[in-house]
């Protein structure tokens, strides 16, 4: 079993790329039973923003991305291996810390910042660009007394490691996702311990993966450079290391070439984005699951109605190259995904999102439940699903006809005639119609009369008589049937008339004749 985690820095809203790789983490360790977990990295309060915690597990919960362990939205925490939050584990950090000065491991480093920039400008005249500890870094070797003396002389410090390594030495290590690495060994004596005795981010999460029972680490190939200092810091704690995994950001198409998601420039990087737009949680699952293994498609077509998480990912066939964010993909899929849904479930999700993200629509359905629901129904069959929604911000202008409020506010910048057909026409058709109009009409009979009307006010039966003789007709009988339409929804476009009739019921569609004869 695996023993997984995602450990974000509350600096902001989640981003695509991190949602990705969490979601991976998080199948990895479900998959095989084992314990997913959420730990904040917040040693830095400077670039803390406010509500991104909050934000982050909201993320996962919309996301479907299961938490066994970790701050949770109560301000309280789930799991036996916590705090969860590094903000509260400054004393554990600190007892490490106190051990690897004691065994000679670590050092205080009393170097201000002139120090560094005078170290700095010798290791570049010296052309020597890594390694701290040069002749000049004398605080590494200070007897213990100097020590002991500068900090009761309240001497600012830091605590830095004392590295070991070596920049002609190469380390070597298997990758879960990229496979055999291999980078130059950390000869670098990294901080641990910041002047204000809180943890860089190096050492924290070292200890906390180690205390926390991590397995597998999952995370974006950013870190990819890291891992010779993270290793040597396993290593010099004397602590068994996790396997590491970095996947490749998600990419986009610009132009000809590929490039990274930017946070500043592409407002589709957010996780935010996709909520505010209404894609469904399981639709980005979905989605993903196709970016990162590329047998889903082929499980997919074999397993129809199974669950995402049914699928098994293996980290060795995961895309190393960066996946393309593409658009028109997650489209389709979220439309598949939604037409699996009944019409309750998709009003159900409508009015969640819409309660969040357009008041106006919630006042409409909030107001009109059952329309809603029937209306969501129109044209639904389980052996034809209608895929015409990617997302919940997609449904309010197909049917926003149906709510009088809209239609009202609609009509009044004009009905939209077929251009053949004037006003006065169109009123006699209307007129026509409402006379023979019942409730009660089977579709045929109902279609039946629209013809005998065409008939009656001089438009062609049917297509061939009008393209026989087109200019000795007032229109054909779809004119007809298209200014019916007009007067109910306003649209050239529009599921089925006679369903719609039914689903608006006898006294609306009475009223919006009479308002088109108005
Ligand atoms: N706190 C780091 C971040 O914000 C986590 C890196 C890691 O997963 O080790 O991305």
């Amino acid at each position: 079993t695996m023993v997984t985690r995602f450990a974000p820095s509350p600096t902001g809203s989640l981003n695509i790329g991190g949602l990705y790789a969490t979601l991976i983490s998080e199948r990895l360790a479900h998959q095989s039973n084992g314990i997913f977990y959420l730990r904040i990295e917040d040693t830095d309060k400077k670039r803390e923003v406010k509500g991104s915690i909050e934000n982050i597990i909201n993320s996962l919960l919309y996301f479907g991305i299961h938490v066994d362990e970790g701050p949770t939205l109560s301000n309280d925490e789930k799991g036996e291996y916590g705090p969860y939050r590094q903000s509260s584990r400054i004393q554990i950090y600190k007892v490490f810390i106190k051990d690897l000065v004691r065994k000679g491991l670590a050092y205080p480093c009393f170097c201000n910042a002139e120090d560094l920039r005078r170290t700095r400008i010798k290791q570049q005249n010296l052309k020597v660009t890594t390694g701290y500890y040069g002749q000049w870094a004398i605080h590494r070797d200070f007897p213990f007394q100097k020590t002991k003396e500068e900090i009761l002389h309240g001497r600012p410090f830091v605590i830095r490691l004392k590295s070991f390594g070596s920049s002609d030495t190469r380390i070597q290590y298997y990758d879960l996702v990229k496979g055999p690495i291999e980078l130059p060994e950390n000869d670098q004596d990294i901080v641990i311990m910041k002047t204000d005795g809180l943890p860089t981010y190096h050492f924290a999460h070292v200890i906390d993966d180690y205390l926390m029972g991590t397995t597998h680490v999952i995370r974006g190939d950013e870190w990819l450079s890291s891992v010779p200092i993270h290793i040597q810091l396993f290593v010099t704690l004397g602590f068994r290391r996790p396997e590491y995994g970095h996947i490749a950001p998600i990419m986009k198409q610009d132009g000809v070439s590929k490039r990274k998601l930017s946070k500043r420039k592409d407002l589709d990087s957010t996780a935010e984005y996709y909520k505010e737009q209404g894609y469904p949680g399981i639709a980005i699952g979905e989605y993903f699951m196709n970016l990162i293994n590329s047998d889903f498609e082929e499980w997919r077509i074999a397993n129809p109605r199974k669950s995402y998480r049914d699928f098994i990912i293996y980290t060795d066939k995961m895309n190393t190259s960066g996946a393309l964010l593409d658009m028109n993909k997650l489209n389709d899929i979220s439309k598949d995904v939604i037409s699996r849904l009944t019409s309750q479930q998709i009003f159900d999700h409508l009015y969640t999102w819409s309660k969040e993200f357009d008041s106006e629509l919630y006042t409409l359905i909030e107001k009109n439940k059952n329309y809603t629901v029937n209306i969501l129904n129109i044209g639904r069959t389980i052996e034809k699903p209608r895929k015409d929604y990617s997302k919940w911000s997609d449904v309010k202008p197909m049917i926003a006809f149906y709510y009088d409020e809209l239609f009202e506010r609609d009509v009044l910048k004009g009905y939209k005639l077929p251009t053949n057909i004037s006003f006065d026409v169109a009123k006699d058709i209307v007129l026509g119609f409402s006379k023979t109009y019942s409730f009660d009409n089977e579709k045929e009979a109902w279609f039946h009369k629209i013809k005998e009307l065409a008939q009656e006010l001089g438009f062609a039966k049917d297509m061939k008589q009008y393209k026989a003789c087109p200019s000795s007709y007032k229109g054909h009988v779809g004119d007809v049937a298209m200014v019916i339409r007009v007067a109910l929804t306003n649209r050239s476009n529009t599921p089925d008339l006679f369903d719609i009739m039914k689903v608006m019921g006898e006294k609306r569609v009475l009223e919006r004749m009479q308002r088109l004869l108005l």
